[in-house]
């Protein structure tokens, strides 16, 4: 199957996986075959399979490909640059996403007259954030091995990033394991494209069980909410990163989306920005153009600091936990927010739901009662998944503008 076959499958799995759950749930998740067999034993086993096929390509590949993206890049003066670039796009959107989310979330005033009861009981108990100094010093691993054991990203990129350049800095040994890296990191991505087939059922089986036990009833009290945010994805989704791509890099937007689809699909039902790394840095050199020097930095990077959708749901959610519980934020408290979620969004981890964990030291900032969150766990999977889509977006937006800038982007690839 070819790719552009392949991408219209794995949509049509969405489709009818979503349209097959959502009838379930209405109509069947009485009968126990439908709960417990199809939906609990089938759709799950499937659904974790292909998850754990994903997730098991994250570590190699990004030290793999990351070692050959550095020691191809030759020059450590190009990579601070590479460095400083990304750093910037991801938290300047960041900050712009969740003022966009702000702006739209006082004007719709989502939560207000909200009666408190007529929401779930469930609870909330916030788990300790990471502080900020505890955060730098993770940075550098005790023990490459338990960091990669761990999937821990930012110490695993920092250890790959020194393997690279200490090829580049070892003369002809460096050169012999540079091939070999090379070699590895070709074997790898053919594992991608193994896993990349068994997509359509892998997303059919996930979409169909997440909509299956999501019952409606919990969106009812929470519309304006879920609306909110949905609106305020979308406007920064298509907007934002459309005029930051045409005015930064010059490049044919449209392509850029058409492109992404796949990702997109891949991250909305799974949930997880890493889990969709070897997707992204895949599309980002195959079908973006992208040399793999700046995809295989700025994409892991991105999936573990860059999370705009994710700072757009915390901002939405402050003004919403706010009105529901009659508190006033100033001026002040908006700036706040806006420099906590942006921070906070460099401490979550791109796995599902990590977002309404680091929520919490949001609204610790401003003085919001943490359990507020509670209201609002209820549509989470839901915005998990969108949300998930546009980290992933905005990781593969600066992807395209970084290489561009840098001269190694292929635009014959790009506008193929
Ligand atoms: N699931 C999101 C991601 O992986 C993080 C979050 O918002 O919970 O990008």
């Amino acid at each position: 199957m070819n790719s552009k076959n392949l991408t219209t499958t794995i949509l049509l799995a969405m489709l009818f996986g979503g349209i097959l759950g959502g009838i379930l749930n209405l109509f069947f998740m009485e009968i126990s075959f439908v709960k417990d067999f199809l939906v609990g034993d089938v759709f799950h086993v499937i659904g974790k399979i292909f998850i754990n096929l994903l997730k098991m390509l994250v570590v190699p590949l990004v030290f793999v490909s990351l070692v050959c993206g550095v020691a191809a890049l030759g020059d450590i003066k190009k990579l601070g640059r590479l460095g400083g670039k990304a750093l910037l796009f991801y938290l300047g959107t960041t900050a712009l996403a969740i003022t966009l989310a702000l702006s739209l979330a006082v004007i719709v005033a989502p939560g207000e007259g909200f009666n408190l009861s007529s929401t779930t009981d469930q609870e909330f108990t916030a788990k300790e954030s990471p502080s900020i100094a505890e955060t730098i010093i993770n940075l550098i691993p005790n023990n490459p091995i338990e960091a990669m054991a761990e999937g821990q990203m930012l110490p695993l990129i920092v250890f790959s990033i020194l393997f690279g350049i200490a090829i580049v800095m070892a003369g002809e040994s460096g050169r012999r394991i540079e091939q070999q890296f090379n070699d590895y990191n070709a074997i790898i991505m053919q594992i991608v494209m193994i896993v990349i087939m068994f997509a359509p059922i892998g997303v059919f089986c996930l979409i169909a069980k997440t909509f299956a036990l999501q019952g409606f009833e919990v969106f009812k009290p929470l519309m304006s909410y879920f609306m909110v945010v949905v609106a305020a994805l979308l406007i920064h989704a298509l907007v934002s990163y459309s005029i930051l791509i045409k005015l930064l890099s010059g490049l044919n937007v449209w392509r850029f989306f058409k492109k992404m689809r796949g990702v997109q699909i891949f991250a909305f039902s799974t949930a997880s920005s890493n889990a969709t790394i070897p997707i992204n840095i895949e599309n980002a050199e195959n079908k973006l153009g992208v040399d793999n020097s700046v995809a295989s930095f700025t994409i892991p990077l991105g999936a573990t600091i860059n999370m705009d959708g994710t700072a757009i749901m915390q901002g939405v959610a402050t003004v919403f936990i706010a009105n529901v519980y009659g508190i006033d934020l100033g001026l002040v408290d908006y700036l706040l927010v806006i420099l906590t979620a942006t921070l906070a969004s460099v401490g979550t981890a791109g796995v599902p739901g990590v977002g309404l964990i680091m929520l919490a030291m949001v609204l610790n900032q401003v003085g919001l009662p943490v359990e507020g969150i509670a209201l609002i766990i209820g549509v989470d999977r839901l915005l998990d998944m969108m949300r998930t889509a546009v980290n992933v977006t905005g990781d593969a937006a600066a992807t395209v503008i970084i290489a561009k800038s840098e001269g190694n982007l292929d635009r014959n690839v790009y506008n193929n």
